[in-house]
This record gives C-alpha cells, sequence and structure tokens, in this order.
C-alpha cells in the first residue's frame, strides 16, 4: 500500500474525523452496506465516486428510504428531501497530507452536508484524491475535477474546452463555495474509507 493513505489517515484521524483504509471497491461497499441500518434514511451527493460504485441502487433495492438528485424526476424536491436524512455519503475533491477535506460545489448542497445536518457523513475517496497540501488540493480541483466534471455535464466554461481553470465568471462555473474542513465539525460524526484505487475524480 502506498504510504501516502497512511500519512493522510494518520493526520485526518489527528483532525478528529474517522479514517479506514480498504484495498478496493469491493471492500468499501460492503463495509457501507453493512453499517448502514435497513430503518435508515440516506441522501446522496453529486459524485461520480458512488455512481461508480453502483451503491445507490443496492441501498434502493434492499428498501433504505434514499434520496439523490442524480436519480430523480424531481431533482429540487430530491435535494430539500436529502437535507434531513440520518446517513449522508459523498466523496471528497480532495483530502490533504496534512488532514484537511477540500471541496468546491456550485449548488452546495454537498458541501452543507458535509458540515451539518446528519447524524454521520460516510466521505469515500480513492487513491487519486490524496494530495499533499490545500494548494495541491486546489490545483487538483481547478485543473483536473472541475474540466472533467464540465465535460460531463457539458458546462458553459472555459475549462471544459481547455482543461484548465481561467477563474470564470461563467453562470455554470461550478466554483462558487469553496469549503476546508480542517477538523471534524462539533455533532457531526464523518467517516472517511480511503480506498487504494482510483475512483470517480
Ligand atoms: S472557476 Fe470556472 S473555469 Fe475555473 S474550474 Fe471552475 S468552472 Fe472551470
Amino acid at each position: 500500500m502506498d504510504n501516502k493513505l497512511l500519512l493522510a489517515k494518520n493526520s485526518l484521524v489527528a483532525n478528529g474525523f474517522k479514517v479506514k483504509i480498504f484495498s478496493n471497491r469491493q471492500e468499501v461497499k460492503e463495509a457501507l452496506l453493512k453499517e448502514v441500518g435497513l430503518d435508515e434514511s440516506i441522501a446522496f451527493g453529486g459524485s461520480v465516486t458512488l455512481n461508480e460504485l453502483g451503491l445507490y441502487d443496492e441501498f434502493k433495492n434492499r428498501g433504505n428510504k434514499i434520496y439523490w438528485h442524480w436519480k430523480a424526476d424531481d431533482r429540487r424536491a430530491a435535494l430539500d428531501s436529502a437535507v434531513n436524512t440520518d446517513v449522508y455519503m459523498t466523496s471528497t475533491n480532495a483530502l490533504t497530507l496534512d488532514g484537511k477535506l477540500v471541496n468546491m460545489d456550485g449548488t452546495g448542497n454537498r458541501v452543507s452536508s458535509m458540515i451539518f445536518g446528519h447524524k454521520r457523513v460516510y466521505v469515500i475517496a480513492g487513491r487519486n484524491k490524496i494530495c499533499k497540501d490545500y494548494n495541491e488540493a486546489r490545483e487538483r480541483i481547478r485543473n483536473v475535477a472541475a474540466p472533467l466534471n464540465a465535460k460531463r455535464l457539458n458546462t458553459n466554461t472555459p475549462c471544459r474546452f481547455t482543461g484548465k481553470c481561467n477563474d470564470c465568471d461563467s453562470p455554470d462555473r461550478m466554483c462558487k463555495a469553496e469549503v476546508v474542513l480542517h477538523k471534524n465539525p462539533t455533532g457531526t460524526e464523518i467517516i472517511i474509507y480511503i480506498v487504494d484505487e482510483d475512483l470517480g475524480y
């Protein structure tokens, strides 16, 4: 296992987060399906990682109440219902070797739910999300994650065409709210599952 995963884990734990490392996506999937009760409601943040894991269908088919605006006919209603569920699941744009979670959002639902409103928040992150520090995390978000998301969403933003950020003024801009979790926020249990595979972007 890459030493980076252990370094990130130790720093995140020192900052109050609960952290586990998994060897692959199947292991993390099994753990999540075991830890979340059938009687718990779940919401998902926008996440290519979660999509790749296929967890939405697994939870839904076994009977959990689950909300994900990516799968809903009424996106707004799903976002509203997602605010107060027992469990929130998402990935993170970056996690750093000094133990921070760094995220950029267009709507803000994902970053606000990471901080407040749920009993437990699971953050599932592939090894590709690990960055040295805040500056590298910001670089990754602006010049790797956002351009790939721009292509996926077909946004009218310069990064979709150039693969680089130019701090745009587009109404489609995805980088409207930047949130850095320096420590685990009071009252929310954030559980970070780092997977020793590339997942999402
Ligand atoms: S600020 Fe604009 S150009 Fe830069 S990454 Fe975000 S959406 Fe793309």
